[in-house]
């Protein structure tokens, strides 16, 4: 470390609001060299180059090969796609001297269809799967957080080149199972959710995204179903809007007053023909709203327990008379009831636009007007057949909503995407014309797939998922040293006696940092935690006694050993 290219800093950096941010520049790992763009150090480069060690070994593990093309390119294939356009001012354009336009490359998709057309012309060539591992330009709107959102980033895209569906969904398939192992050996913690494709245009998408409360992604899940998915793709097929008197099989009640409690009771066993039990939960029930006057235009769902709030909206949107119909007991007590429901604005508020497979629904009109005197009508339906239909819309999902498989209640959580996946299909290959002599003679147009990791933002994730108040913690997969050894006496036997546990855990093919600055041992130990290598040793005042102490950085454990020996139970 007397002569590592590396200076710690005591203070956080102005403008980092994120502690991986806040630590990767402190520990000196990366420098910003302008907004969005950053600089490696030799221990940032350390942890990024162990990264996309991990991620080559597993591409090339599902037989991908790996190539490498510009960055700069041509606006040509861009313009081809639309994308020239479609990309709009995230893309970093320049002219070159002759005034011909030319792109940073912010993904590879025009170039690497462009490629395989060119290279191939035979079914018997396919399927293949390319790779790289490359910096993308992105001119991001907000760039943030360090390299968690940069302006230059390192990404691995790999794209799919096959002959049919099966074969796409193979490759696609792979390349799951492949993030997996790769988030898996990173030490990353991570959900996998149903996503849009967005600029990349297709089908099937997912996304890989690292839980943390620092991410700019909303997902929701559900523990019952396993459902999960990104908030902008929370989204069924449209619904089908049924006419309210159309419902099949409606029994429609009709009252001048408020209903009580007990004649929806009645109502419901009777239209059920058996009891209503516990099962009847308020997640089976549907409800559709008409609004005064107009057309049923509302349907919503029940789900339990958290509409507190619209209770106190209902309480100002209708007549105090009605409001005894829901008191807090009576939804314990009543399952297939709803809270909050009669009032329109309530409903909107809750975003509660679609359906579920309900087994009983319950209408409340709220019908008013001048020759009306105000009164509800309820209208019971049971034993309906519906499949899920309708749509959340992103920002209306929210915790407690009832997942679209209608099989549990939602959690939301922030996530980073780490990764994606995409089922292009013909979207890129129908724009270059790539087509193979199929077996029968024809041409076969190639089916593709596109998929992402974004490697250097991998590097902030792992920061930001392991750290502490003290520093940064590296899992053993990505950290820039094994070891790290710290001289805390200045006898030349120990000094000599550390360097040569450094140069004996080396050949025990560990990596070793090893501090032998003239500073306190405070300052040291300080420094150790806050670069974060898993494993210090301390060469201190017990060398004397032939002892040395080893931390863990992750349990805070320390333990002392004989030194004699000390390299091999290190590695062990
Ligand atoms: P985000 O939603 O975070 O903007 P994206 O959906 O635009 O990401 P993709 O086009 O899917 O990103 O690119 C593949 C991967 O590249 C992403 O999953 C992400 O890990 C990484 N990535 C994208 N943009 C950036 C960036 N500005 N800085 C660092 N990594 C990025
Ligand atoms: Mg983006
Ligand atoms: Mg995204
Ligand atoms: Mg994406």
């Amino acid at each position: 470390m007397s002569t590592l290219f590396l200076r710690t800093l005591r203070d956080d950096p102005a403008d980092a609001e994120v502690p991986s941010h806040k630590l990767l520049v402190r520990a000196g790992y990366v420098r910003r060299a302008a907004p969005g763009v950053y600089s490696w150090l030799p221990l940032g480069l350390r942890v990024l180059r162990a990264v996309e060690q991990v991620v080559r070994e597993e591409m090339n593990a599902i037989g991908a090969q790996e190539i490498l093309l510009p960055a700069l390119l041509p606006r040509e294939p861009y313009e081809t796609t639309n994308r020239w356009t479609e990309y709009g001012d995230n893309l970093f354009r320049l002219k070159d001297r002759k005034g011909s336009d030319m792109v940073l490359g912010p993904t590879h998709e025009e170039l690497f269809t462009q490629l395989v057309k060119g290279e191939y012309s035979s079914y018997k060539d396919l399927p293949v799967i390319l790779y790289q591992v490359q910096t993308k330009y992105r001119d991001e709107e907000r760039p943030r957080a360090g390299i968690l959102r940069g302006r230059e980033f390192v990404m691995k895209d790999s794209y799919s080149f096959d002959l049919d569906d099966n074969g796409l969904e193979t490759a696609y398939g792979l390349h799951r199972e492949a993030y997996r192992r790769i988030f898996d050996r990173l030490g990353v913690k991570y959900v996998i959710v149903a996503a849009t494709s967005g600029a990349m245009g297709g089908s099937a998408s997912e996304e890989f995204l690292a839980e943390s409360a620092v991410g700019e992604d909303t997902f929701v899940r559900c523990v019952e179903s396993g459902y999960a998915a990104n908030v902008e793709a929370v989204v069924t097929p449209a619904p089908e809007p049924i006419p309210f008197d159309d419902a099949p099989a409606a029994q429609v009640y009709d009252t001048e007053n408020t209903p009580t409690i007990a004649t929806l009771v009645d109502w419901a066993n009777d239209a059920l023909d058996r009891e209503v039990t516990a099962a009847d939960t308020l997640k089976n029930v549907l409800v559709k709203i008409h609004l005064p006057g107009g057309e049923p235009e509302i349907v919503g769902i029940g789900v339990p327990g958290d509409r507190e709030v619209d209770m106190k909206r209902l309480e100002a949107s209708v007549e105090p008379a009605s409001v005894d119909l829901l008191t807090e007991e009576d939804f314990a007590a009543n399952p297939f009831l709803v809270k909050g429901y009669v009032g329109p604005n309530a409903l909107l508020d809750n975003g509660l636009r679609y359906l579920v497979d309900p087994r009983v629904v319950v209408g409340t009109r709220w019908i008013t007007g001048a020759d009306q005197p105000n009164r509800h009508v309820v209208d019971l339906v049971v034993g309906r057949d519906f499949t899920p239909t309708g749509t959340i819309e992103a920002a209306e999902v929210r915790d407690g909503d009832l997942s679209p498989d209608g099989r549990g209640v939602l959690t939301a959580a922030k996530g980073i995407e780490i990764g994606h996946i995409f089922q292009l299909g013909r979207k890129y290959t129908d724009a270059f014309e790539v087509d193979v002599l199929g077996e029968n003679g024809k041409p076969v147009r190639l089916t593709m797939g596109s998929y992402g990791v974004g490697v250097s933002r991998l590097v902030a994730v792992i920061a930001e998922q392991c750290h502490d108040d003290k520093g940064l913690r590296w899992p053993r997969e990505v950290t820039p040293f094994d070891v790290h050894v710290v001289i805390a006496n200045k006898d030349a036997a120990a000094i000599d006696g550390a360097e040569a546990l450094a140069a004996e855990l080396d050949t025990q093919s560990l990596s070793v940092v090893l501090d032998d600055r003239k500073a306190s041992p405070g300052v040291k130990f300080k420094d150790a935690e806050l670069l974060g290598v898993p494993t210090t040793v301390v060469v201190g005042r017990g060398f004397a006694n032939g002892v040395v102490e080893v931390r863990d950085r992750f349990t805070g454990e320390a333990r002392e050993m004989p030194v004699d020996g000390a390299a091999a139970a290190i590695a062990a």
